[in-house]
């Protein structure tokens, strides 16, 4: 299936069986790009019920109450969120418009957490009316929030967003340490009614380790809200599960390896040289860790085993003591298999110099995150007319958006069975972020359709009829 289209080095993605058969039929990707325009986004959710049957696996196996609250900035389709729900997750939303459209969909409020970075006071009044925890990230939130229920006459439910604090662990912007929080709530008066419902916390990166420390963290300042008076029945550990986009350790190592040995200015494998932020032979920490080992469950079951230096219990036997309940919020790591999105070979051509280009009808927003690059192998379909005359070679992939560096990937590709205006490129596993995260409508070009296939067919999502 890759062998009409890879990367001079190459990233095997890893495909679900959709993938490979949608793929397999030319007319199909034709039609779907015939009546939505290109690129189209495109979903098929139900890789996510085995996703989060990995994490439930692994929780039941430590005899942890585990709920999972889908992290909607990773996926902004309304397909999405009622997957999550028919799957028995919850919903973490970062804005009122993310909260307003789940209560519109019919999420339950007792399944959404509210952990937008920025709260505004619209959006602290429609969390707190509907009954869904706010997680607080500091003190003018705090008092907001108290503002914002003073006429309610009920109690204020919160999460308190900690940041953990251990030498491991870089400091962070978000939330306020466990001293901070007890000073805080033991200044506001007992009848302001603040709830603490439970802790929360989100780190960057991947690592298990890190999060059984915050789990700790958190267990430690449980111990004192209840002294105080507070009954919290959660740890929420946010999101940062990890996931695996190619199955190859050989292939992402070697891909690395001949990064940094290119000369410069040669570019075999990538554009103007490009190391993407690689400085030796490990992978660079400016891109996503496209091969990983630990993922999901495998991963969940080795951080609720750890035993902190200080104690004699593994964490998943503190939650357990402690009669608590484990939330987290993975967003990438859920959508992992649910998307791609598929795009319209615009033209061939030649850079000044002679270095091939494939144009398509796509801007380079639309298939990338906050990292330095995307790092799959495409996947070509032959779609073009019988009459198309296809270029032969390597080429790099431009995009619509008038900037020199408007590359849609960073990296070079072959096609040995040739490739021609009309043609369609397919970009593999791209629902966890990369379809949405940072996508823009510059040049008034549109944003891309979203499309879903519903059980019997493909059909439009929600969200491409709500304006903002
Ligand atoms: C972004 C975010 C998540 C999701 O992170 P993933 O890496 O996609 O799992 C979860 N919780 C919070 C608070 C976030 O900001």
């Amino acid at each position: 299936m890759n062998e009409k289209m890879y990367g001079t080095a190459r990233l095997t993605a890893r495909l679900e069986p959709w993938m490979e058969e949608l793929l397999s039929n030319s007319r199909l990707c034709r039609q779907l790009i015939d009546t939505h325009g290109s690129p189209v986004n495109i979903h098929e959710y139900s890789a996510m019920g085995r996703n989060a049957q990995e994490l439930r696996a692994a929780a039941a196996e430590h005899q942890i109450d585990l709920q999972i609250y889908y992290a909607r900035k990773a996926n902004k389709t309304m397909g999405a969120i009622d997957q999550a729900v028919r799957e028995g997750c919850g919903v973490d939303v970062a804005s009122l418009n993310e909260l307003r459209q789940c209560l519109d969909r019919g999420v339950p409020p007792e399944r959404i957490i509210l952990s937008a970075a920025v709260k505004s006071k619209a959006l602290l009044r429609a969390a707190i009316s509907a009954g869904v925890t706010v997680s607080l990230d500091n003190s003018d939130e705090l008092h907001s929030a108290l503002e914002v229920n003073e006429a309610s006459g009920q109690a204020l439910n919160v999460a308190l967003r900690l940041s953990i604090d251990h030498r491991s662990i870089p400091p962070t912007r978000f939330g306020l340490s466990a001293s901070h929080w007890l000073d805080l709530l033991s200044d506001v008066t007992p009848n302001a009614g603040v709830k603490v419902a439970g802790l929360h916390f989100h780190l960057n990166g991947y690592d298990a380790h890190a999060r059984s420390l915050g789990i700790h963290q958190a267990l430690g300042v449980i111990e004192e809200l209840r002294s105080m008076g507070h009954a919290p029945d959660f740890v929420d550990m946010g999101g940062g599960i990890p996931m695996s986009y190619v199955d190859s350790a050989d292939q992402w190592e070697d891909f690395w390896y001949q990064l940094v040995r290119l000369p410069d200015g040669d570019e075999s494998l990538t554009w103007k040289s490009d190391r993407l932020g690689a400085k030796g032979l490990a992978p660079s920490s400016a891109v996503y860790p496209y091969h990983q080992e630990l993922v999901r469950g495998v991963w969940l079951n080795e951080l609720l085993g750890y035993v902190p230096e200080t104690e004699s219990v593994s964490i998943g036997a503190a939650l357990r003591a402690a009669d608590i309940q484990l939330r987290c919020e993975p967003g990438r790591s859920l959508m992992d298999g649910c998307g791609l999105t598929l795009a319209e070979v615009a033209f061939t051509k030649q850079r000044s110099d002679g270095v091939p280009l494939v144009g398509l009808h796509m801007n380079r927003t639309q298939c990338r995150s906050t990292s330095a690059d995307f790092l799959l192998d495409p996947l070509l379909v032959h779609a073009a007319g019988p009459g198309a005359e296809r270029t032969f070679g390597s080429a790099f992939l431009v995009g619509a958006y008038c900037i020199e560096e408007e590359l849609l990937l960073r990296r070079r590709f072959e096609f040995p069975a040739g490739v021609a205006a009309g043609d369609l490129i397919a970009f593999p596993n791209t629902a966890g972020y990369l379809m949405h995260i940072v996508e823009s409508a510059s040049h008034q070009l549109p944003l891309a359709a979203n499309v879903l296939w519903n059980g019997k067919t493909w059909e439009s999502d929600d969200i491409d009829r709500i304006r903002l």
